[in-house]
């Protein structure tokens, strides 16, 4: 193990930043904070709310945000929809219109119903409220397709390991805009561990506040290697194409999509389980004869809803093996759920 204060942390450090800022299509930095999303998002609630923060909620994540806000002593107003349902930029700037906020949540791919928002068209409706904040999660989105922060407005962009880049959980990425900082600076209960400012004051000398998950960061680098290698236009381009062929076929088997037509997730499709399959004992037999399992469902969503995903590394072959294991283990499924 390097040491995170001697030089070859720095050369690390130094190496990933151009290209982590490429990445997300950004001239601001990007931090790395060693913790899963949930300390950033927790953190970017403490650094930034002081008026009231408006929870876009649509979905597990998204409304647990919510509580996370109020459990951080903050004002929070929720903003919520079905899950499944997208949310849309009129009822945000309704809301926003009032003047009461200063911050907005929002989620941009909800991974727990497998619903994705149109984020240019929200951004576009934030950006009309120059005095208020954006906190967008792309946990499960980030580098499956482009979202350009800079060009967005978006002011803070937070992603995790384990998820859309597909490495050991434990970093998290989270780029924060000028303005952001600006307003963290006059927030005074910011505490340490996630205080944006300790992060852009450690930066300056290629270091983190704290120690580092360094292992992880190596990995990291490792995956920034193998976007340049695919391209990132391919990148995407095999996210689509791979969530496709598991979409096409879903619908051909019978099942619905359980999120908003045209708001299909990228990186996952959350099918509504219309057939009754036992998804308990789907999973068992696709774990026992192909070694593979799949989400039975999201909380309230258990046996409803499934989802599979096609984020990181699948390939054609994984996802065509996938399909194959679960049309031979759909056949040994009886049909006796939701
Ligand atoms: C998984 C997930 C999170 C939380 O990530 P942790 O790694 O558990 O902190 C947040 N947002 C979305 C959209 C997620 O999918």
């Amino acid at each position: 193990m390097i040491g995170h204060r001697g030089q070859g942390f720095k050369d690390l450090y130094a190496k990933i930043q151009p290209q982590l800022q490429q990445l997300l299509y950004t001239k601001q930095l990007v931090y790395l904070s060693t913790s899963s999303a949930w300390g950033v998002m927790e953190g970017a609630i403490r650094n930034l709310v002081s008026k009231k923060v408006l929870s876009c909620m649509s979905g597990a994540f998204s409304d647990k945000w919510f509580d996370v806000a109020k459990k951080c002593g903050k004002q929070a107003d929720a903003l919520q929809v079905e899950w499944g349902q997208p949310i849309l930029p009129d009822v945000i700037e309704a809301k926003l219109a009032t003047g009461e906020f200063d911050t907005i949540t929002l989620i941009h791919n909800e991974t727990s119903c497998g619903c994705m928002s149109d984020l240019p068209a929200l951004m576009a409706v934030i950006r009309k409220f120059p005095d208020v904040i954006s906190i967008v999660d792309t946990v499960s989105s980030f580098s499956a397709m482009p979202i350009p922060k800079d060009k967005l407005g978006i002011d803070i962009m937070i992603t995790g390991s384990q998820k859309a880049l597909a490495l050991p959980p434990g970093l998290s990425l989270v780029s924060v805009s000028k303005r952001a900082l600006e307003r963290a600076s006059e927030v005074t209960d910011r505490g340490y561990y996630f205080d944006l400012l300790e992060f852009q004051k450690n930066h300056e000398n290629g270091m983190t506040p704290s120690t580092p998950i360094i292992p992880i960061i190596y990995a990291l680098k490792s995956k920034l290697e193998d976007v340049k290698a695919e391209g990132v236009e391919a990148r995407y381009a095999r996210h689509a194409r791979l969530n496709k062929a598991v979409l096409d076929w879903g619908l051909a088997k019978g099942f619905r999509l359980f999120p908003k037509e045209g708001h299909g997730s990228v990186t996952l499709n959350c099918f509504a389980n219309t057939l009754g399959y036992d998804l308990s004992i789907l999973n068992k037999v696709l774990k026992a004869k192909h070694q593979l399992v799949i989400d039975g469902g999201y909380g309230k969503l258990k046996g409803v809803t499934f989802r599979i995903s096609n984020m990181g590394d699948e390939t054609d072959a994984t996802i065509a093996a996938l399909i194959k294991a679960l049309d031979s283990a759909l056949a040994e499924t009886p049909k006796t759920g939701a």
